[in-house]
């Protein structure tokens, strides 16, 4: 063939025209991605929940070692008094005696407990540094995520342009009815307007062909469209 016939040039369109729906779909695809701070958004908050447990560890901790140090302070004031030697009767310093044992078991159980929530108050606060290390992390990997993906946006909007000049051209050999015609198959055949015919057959819908009919196809005056599924057929 020397000459294209419409068919071919409705082909040609068709190309652009799914060229085009794919850049659309991916640029809307890109900026759902550049506006997403689902993630770090959660990253935020895991740290917000990490330093309000460490927190209440801190403040636990607190309360022990305030305990520690009431208790200790009381023995001692007991210890002042007990070699003071103020006290003459024997029932008043065994009793001040006992209270002692009891302080001193007292103390050891405390510094017991201390010492777990000390430990405790570690864990937590290793685990907030981690938790704003890993936000950090995220955040730099965002940033070459999108600096990337926006690299990629940028080649599919000059592709973009590169296209809608090609599509303006190709539309300059297609007649208007022709054209009408392809956009209402585009939209009730899920975007495939043009079939090629591929072993006598229609590519689209698998309708074997007549030898007249791929003739007619391939014919330069009339558009010629499949029986079956009533696509434009055109010969390659
Ligand atoms: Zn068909």
């Amino acid at each position: 063939m020397n000459f294209m016939n419409e068919s071919a040039h409705l082909y040609q369109l068709q190309k652009i025209d799914h060229e085009l729906d794919y850049i659309d779909q991916r640029i809307k695809e890109i900026d759902q991605i550049l506006s997403s701070t689902e993630k770090l958004q959660e990253a935020d908050q895991n740290i917000t929940e990490a330093k309000r447990r460490t927190h209440s560890a801190l403040q636990g901790l607190r309360a022990v070692e305030d305990e520690v140090k009431s208790v200790v302070l009381k023995k001692e004031q007991n210890e002042s008094t007990l070699y003071s030697g103020k006290i003459k009767n024997p029932k008043e310093l065994q009793d001040l005696e006992n209270e002692q044992a009891i302080l001193k078991k007292r103390i050891q159980l405390l510094e017991d407990e201390q010492l777990e929530k000390i430990i405790y108050f570690e864990t937590l606060e290793e685990q907030e540094k981690e938790r704003v290390r890993d936000y950090k992390n995220l955040q730099a990997e965002l940033i070459s995520q999108n600096s990337e993906i926006q690299g990629e946006k940028d080649k599919l909007e000059q592709n973009k342009t590169r296209l809608g000049i090609e599509r303006e051209v190709t539309l300059r050999s297609i007649s208007s009815a022709n054209l009408q015609s392809y956009n209402q198959l585009r939209n009730s055949k899920r975007g495939l307007a043009v079939a090629i015919i591929r072993d006598d057959s229609c590519s689209a819908c698998g309708a074997s062909l007549r030898p007249a009919e791929i003739q007619a196809a391939n014919s330069s005056k009339e558009m010629f469209y499949c029986a079956s599924c009533g696509r434009i057929l055109f010969s390659g």
